[in-house]
């Protein structure tokens, strides 16, 4: 595999407007700063770029992923066997054509930009429907992926249509051709996120602006700060939520190793020390085996994994 390894970097490399790194640490592009390496950490600056590199890995059949903000991954120890593919700078564009007076306004974004940084940009423009977004870590392109969303507004709610990079095709799908659901898009994850469209509406800069001035005050109210953490861990399940499951469970503040339950907020895991992704999961075992103990309720992963698999999902590949 190391042959292999050097002569796909040495190709990627050979790409225009591509970078490519071997053996990649993967724990510092992430938010809870946990992980092993990659073989190859490959970088594009251009959608024609991304179809090459994607096209090259194909190809070799070499397995390969995209990382986004990675603010919503965790790494496994062993790292990720493969390529992992980033975004960089050129897709962290903002396009506002303008829009006629009381009618809506069409905003493009590229896939790598900050979402909160898309959000501040159309308050300051004058625009509203993307308040929700403005604490969300992460970039454009996660954030449809997860279809991330937060107080009652989400990424599928303002979204017309995403532009997507594949080894054998790149073009536009509109949202509504998507199967969306509570942080799922159903987008093939073959597929890359290089821009999105967003349908937004006119209103007061300064009233916009406030909006997210409370939104964000609630959220440093009920999250923890300065924290390096992969925010929610489980998803809410239908009717209630994980953190009043955990929380009620008696885990605030529980650890192993360096990665402890917040205690500001149960579905929030910290890395308090230099935490393994051994001990993240280790952690998240024992929390939803808590919850399922004394609610009966199975809690499933919001958090996605990254060259690994959770240890439940392996216990029932065991068993089969
Ligand atoms: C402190 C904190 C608070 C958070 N609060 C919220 C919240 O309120 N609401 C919420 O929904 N989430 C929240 N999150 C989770 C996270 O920010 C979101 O899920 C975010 O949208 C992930 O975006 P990302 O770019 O970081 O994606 P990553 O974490 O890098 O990746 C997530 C998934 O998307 C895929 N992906 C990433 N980029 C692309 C792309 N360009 N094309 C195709 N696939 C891609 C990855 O392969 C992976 O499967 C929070 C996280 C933190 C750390």
């Amino acid at each position: 595999m190391r042959g292999l390894t050097s002569e796909i970097a040495a190709r990627l490399g050979a790409i225009p407007d591509a970078r490519a790194w071997r053996d990649a640490p993967l724990g510092p592009f992430t938010t809870i700063g946990v992980g092993g390496k990659a073989d190859i950490l490959l970088t594009v600056a251009s959608p024609v770029a991304l179809a090459e590199a994607l096209r090259v890995v194909a190809y070799a059949g070499v397995p390969w992923s995209i990382l986004g903000g990675g603010s919503n991954i965790l790494v496994a120890d062993s790292g990720f066997a493969g390529v992992i593919v980033k975004l960089d700078e050129a897709f962290h564009y903002v396009d506002t054509p303008v829009g006629a007076a009381g009618r809506s306004v069409r905003v493009e974004a590229g896939g790598g930009l900050p979402l909160s940084r898309l959000a501040v940009h159309a308050a300051q423009a004058g625009l509203s429907g993307l308040e929700f977004a403005c604490g969300i870590p992460g970039s454009v392109g996660g954030a449809v992926v997860m279809n991330a969303g937060a107080h009652s507004g989400s990424v599928s709610g303002v979204l017309e249509a995403v532009h997507v990079v594949s080894p054998a095709e790149s073009g536009w799908l509109q949202a509504e051709a998507l199967d969306w659901g509570y942080r799922r898009s159903g987008l093939p994850a073959h597929l890359v996120v290089t821009a999105a469209r967003f349908r937004l509406s006119h209103a007061v800069s300064a009233e916009v602006l406030e909006h997210h001035r409370t939104l964000l005050g609630v959220r440093r109210r009920t999250q923890p700060r300065a924290t390096r953490t992969f925010g929610s861990t489980f998803q809410n399940p239908p009717g209630d939520y994980a953190g009043r499951l955990l929380e009620s469970s008696g885990l605030k503040g529980v650890r192993r190793g360096g990665a402890q339950v917040s205690t500001v907020h149960a579905n929030f895991i910290s890395n308090v020390g230099d935490a393994t992704a051994g001990d993240v999961l280790g952690l998240m075992s024992m929390m939803r085996g808590t919850v399922r103990a004394k609610h009966e309720v199975v809690l499933e992963p919001e958090v996605r994994m990254l060259g690994g698999s959770f240890p439940w999902d392996q216990r029932a590949r065991g068993a089969e």
